[in-house]
């Protein structure tokens, strides 16, 4: 049998928001993937005298680059007596679903992100900045979108890779978009999350452009970027009640959800720009200057899900969908 190429995807240490990081091993074809190791010292994840690290594959999907046999292997960092990392916020999260597990916990996560052509967004102007927003979002014309192209080739990968991605837009200020991962399971949807996010910054390599999860990638009168966090429950599917439930539980948990929402979440939550403040919570039907949306749909039909508009773009959904599954699902037992 002929070997293939392996590429090991792990979350580093770095603070206050981790990195995607990367290595390819060779292996046969159709051999189980081993775990690995690395370097901790050099991703913030280990001193030098002591720095072996764990690489635990976790969710395996065909790799879309490099086509045939090859593999992208999404691995969580544990120590080496195969406990989880101090970084590794996947472990807890996979606790928390099985605990609520009963619950059948769906999330839909819209990812949204700004592409970068040196210290600009992609498509602005060399001086100056371009017309004000109005006109981008999910707009069509070489005048405002800007890296369609990439936009495109990352959706074709994430689908060639089996990943849960259901949608793309252009979004509200020129040069950032949006992808959707989801509705899938709590851990699901985070693990399909990160590798679509390295997909991302993989595939734009290839135009020499990056991609940027930073949440308000320019000050003042821009859009922010953000990751809002859709779910539903068993019981929201077939209820409003439990939907109401859901919106009054992140409610009493406001303060405890916000401190991990991102790094700058502040930045981005200024009551503009179709966010609610970051030091208030509100919830309401259609209302996208909430901190959580009821879809009007779900109102009508009297069942469904509920929007949560708070995250970051640079969140980590293994976190956020730690919380929000803890805080609803221990809601709705009480
Ligand atoms: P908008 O931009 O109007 O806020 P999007 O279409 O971008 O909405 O995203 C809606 C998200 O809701 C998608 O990611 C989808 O997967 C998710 N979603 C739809 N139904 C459910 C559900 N029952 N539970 C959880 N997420 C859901
Ligand atoms: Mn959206
Ligand atoms: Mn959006
Ligand atoms: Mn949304």
């Amino acid at each position: 049998m002929s070997d293939i190429k392996a590429e090991y995807i792990w979350i580093d240490g770095t603070k206050p928001t981790a990195r995607l990081r990367s290595k390819t091993k060779i292996l046969p074809a159709g051999t189980e993937m081993p775990i690995w190791g690395f370097d901790g010292s050099s991703t913030q994840q280990a001193e030098g005298a002591d720095s072996d690290c764990v690489l635990n594959p976790v969710f395996v999907c065909p790799d879309p680059l490099r086509g045939g046999e090859n593999k992208l292997v999404l691995s969580e960092v544990l120590l080496t007596d195969m406990t989880p990392h101090p970084s590794n916020t996947r472990a807890a999260c996979a606790a928390v679903a099985e605990t609520y597990g009963a619950h059948e916990t769906w999330f839909g996560i819209e990812q949204e992100y700004t592409f970068f052509d040196g210290s600009r967004p992609l498509g602005w102007p060399e001086t100056g900045f371009p017309a004000p927003q109005g006109d981008y979002y999910c707009g069509v014309g070489a005048n405002e979108v800007f890296g369609r192209d990439i936009c495109e080739a990352h959706s074709d990968a994430c689908m060639a890779a089996g990943l849960a991605i259901s949608g793309t837009n252009a979004e509200v200020m020129p040069g950032q978009w949006e992808f959707q991962i989801g509705p899938i399971g709590t851990v699901e949807a985070a693990d399909h999350l990160w590798v679509a996010r390295w997909l991302l910054y993989r595939i734009a390599e290839e135009w020499s452009v990056s991609a940027t999860l930073h949440p308000k990638p320019v000050p003042g009168d821009w859009n922010g970027a953000g990751a809002h966090t859709n779910v539903s429950t068993k019981a929201m599917r077939s209820s409003f009640d439990a939907c109401v439930a859901a919106a009054e539980a992140l409610k009493a948990n406001h303060d405890a959800h916000m401190k991990h929402y991102g790094d700058g979440v502040e930045m981005r939550l200024t009551g503009l720009h179709e966010t609610a403040r970051h030091d208030e919570f509100t919830y309401g039907v259609s209302d996208r200057g909430a901190s959580v949306r009821i879809p009007w749909q779900v109102e009508r039909d009297q069942q469904g899900y509920i929007e949560d508009r708070r995250p970051n773009a640079n969140m980590d959904p293994y976190v956020v969908n730690r919380l929000i599954t803890e805080t609803i699902c221990s809601a709705a037992e009480a």
